[in-house]
């Protein structure tokens, strides 16, 4: 039955295929019923997750020095205990045999009791074992997706229909040639919005009852840049998909005359234009879409598509990789910032903990530190190889203690390694707390990054996942500019650079600002760089300042929309191809 809906357009593009509904349990642990035969092989499932995860931190203690202690052996060795705890594994099997579950929702029950006991206690060590329950039940999961965990399954005509989709998953749709995704629900900012612009395949989110209305099989298509979905379309709307498609083709031809301009203002001021990238096989967009650098790599879809973690020489293939795919000083990797939005799919415990307030980004690299440090060997080692210099950017920085243990690890694996590897530590302004000390901050790092997703989201205390308060999510708050300009004061005395790698960067009406404000360099995703390019060269950073001194003395998100909007269109709008137009009044 043919039925059309518009919602949110989140990554342009034209799609035609086949509707492969996504099934939701993969995404939150749902308790599913089992028949009686089949107890005993669930129990064993169990029973295997625990024992490859306490294999896996016996291997991480077994790797580290004799003279090793401190907090991150502790944690391991509560770990270690809690996964030989018969009583706790008793009453994950008890749970199965007598309700007849799943393992996954066994575990979720047994250890969300745990939590519960721990979050009532005053006592602060106690409570810390909230975190130590949550890091357990996440390696377990992971255990038990790798033991029979569901996959994705899509053909080359598939669109993937779901409820919600995590980041990972869109990562795999566009690995196994997805034509577009499809969602109930969504918000612009979330990380599986970003990564579906980053690789480039067509999206439209919150369309509420989407997976109610399709079935396997159904005809669909999908316009990304309306927003419009259509089930059943008939013969005279397929002829629209096809004057549709040939009209992309041609922008797209459009935007690769643009990619090759320099990142320059028509005055002459250099504002490098770099890539965020999410997976390697988008580093040939970023050469073909003109990025002058890789401004972020997003390292946790490299550990978040297996049910295990990549060792060190997987990890140095793939950062060597990226390191070798452009000419340029700018090779950005960002250490694992998994948490708040990003998780292996099926990890529900994310969910109980307020993850975007809870262990993400570098917090969680200091909890587990042999990773980090693998993570920190394999892109040393990478740049040993390469004979370039790498940027580390370290995600979610709180304050400057933060850093200090961070780069007092960089430095202790670098001595190991000896002469070669050659290393700039870049710090994300992400959370207020790193904003407000950013001159501390400054004086101690090499390079700055202003993750404004984040920093809108801590700063302005808007979830951004949440689609009830995404219409507040904005970059124009004032808040939010004045921070920017504190990042900039701070960074100049110490002569080092500014970058905003945040979505801010690759939203036509912010460049004027952002270029005004002093920033140095724009990491965005690859398919906005040739129209940040476009529009940089028609700007001068002359009348960029103005502006941007103008909107810092604007008291309200909306005068300073509507101001910058206003003054980008008078100044430069007859320079600008109409498409421009239409996104500045109208910013995405
Ligand atoms: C940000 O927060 O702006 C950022 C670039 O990081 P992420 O979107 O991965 O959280
Ligand atoms: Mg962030």
């Amino acid at each position: 039955m043919r039925v059309e809906r518009k919602a949110i357009p989140i990554s342009g593009g034209i799609a035609l295929g086949r509707v492969v509904l996504f099934d939701r349990s993969r995404m939150i642990v749902e308790r599913k019923q089992i028949d009686p035969a089949s107890v005993e092989s669930e129990k064993d499932r169990f029973m295997t997750a625990v024992g490859r995860s306490k294999a896996e931190l016996l291997s991480i203690k077994d790797g580290m020095s004799s003279t090793e202690e401190g907090d991150h052996l502790q944690i391991l060795n509560i770990n270690i205990m809690m996964l030989e705890d018969e009583l706790l594994s008793g009453e994950v099997i008890k749970l199965i045999e007598s309700e007849g579950v799943n393992a996954e929702w066994a575990v979720n029950s047994v250890l969300s009791r745990k939590s519960e006991t721990f979050r009532n206690v005053e006592d602060i060590y106690m409570k810390e074992r909230l975190a130590d329950i949550y890091y357990l039940g996440e390696r377990i999961l992971r255990n038990l997706r790798g033991a029979g965990g569901e996959k994705l399954r899509l053909g080359k005509d598939s669109i993937l229909i779901a409820h919600d989709v995590s980041a990972v998953d869109v990562v795999e749709c566009a690995k196994n040639g997805a034509l577009a995704i499809v969602t109930d629900i969504g918000t612009s900012t979330s990380h599986s919005a970003i990564v579906a612009k980053s690789v480039g395949i067509p999206a439209v989110m919150g369309l509420e009852d989407i997976t109610l209305r399709a079935c396997p099989g159904d005809r669909i298509f999908v316009d990304g840049f309306s927003g419009t979905v259509i089930l059943d379309p008939d013969e005279h709307e397929l002829e629209g998909f096809r004057k549709l498609k040939s009209d992309y083709a041609a922008l797209e031809k459009k935007l690769l005359e643009y990619a090759k301009l320099p990142g320059k203002t028509l005055d002459g001021r250099d504002v490098r234009i770099n890539a965020n990238i999410e997976i390697t096989d988008e580093l040939g967009h970023a050469s073909c879409f003109g990025a002058e650098g890789i401004g972020m790599y997003r390292t946790e879809f490299l550990f978040t598509k297996s049910a295990s973690y990549p060792g060190e020489q997987e990890q140095y293939e793939n950062y060597k990789k990226v390191i070798e795919s452009l000419d340029s000083p700018i090779m950005t990797i960002r250490t694992l910032d998994i948490g708040g939005d990003k998780f292996p799919a099926g990890m529900e415990l994310s969910r109980m903990l307020n993850p975007a307030l809870g262990l993400r980004g570098i917090r969680y690299s200091l909890r587990d530190v042999e990773t980090f440090k693998t993570q920190i060997k394999a892109i040393l080692r990478a740049s040993a190889s390469t004979g370039k210099k790498v940027r580390i950017l370290l995600p979610m920085i709180s304050g400057i203690s933060e850093l200090r243990k961070a780069k007092a690890i960089i430095s202790e694996v670098a001595s190991g390694l000896g002469e070669g590897p050659s290393w700039a530590v870049g710090v994300m302004i992400e959370t207020p707390s790193a904003a407000i000390m950013v001159s501390d901050i400054a004086a101690e790092a090499d390079f700055l990054s202003i993750g404004t997703n984040d920093l809108i989201q801590y700063t302005l205390a808007i979830d951004r996942v949440n689609e009830h308060v995404s219409y507040l999510y904005s970059p124009f708050h004032p808040a939010i500019l004045r921070l920017i300009t504190g990042v900039v004061d701070a960074a100049r005395p110490n002569n080092i650079p500014v970058a905003v790698c945040g979505e801010m960067a690759g939203q036509l009406p912010c460049v004027p600002l952002l270029v005004g404000l002093g920033v140095d360099e724009l990491s965005m995703n690859t398919h906005s760089i040739p129209r940040v390019k476009k529009l940089l060269g028609s700007i001068t950073e002359k009348e960029s300042k103005e502006i941007a001194c103008a909107s810092l003395g604007l008291k309200t998100e909306a005068d300073i929309r509507d101001y910058v909007t206003r003054e980008v269109i008078k100044k430069w709008g007859d320079s600008l191809p109409p498409e421009f137009i239409e996104e500045i009044v109208v910013p995405s």
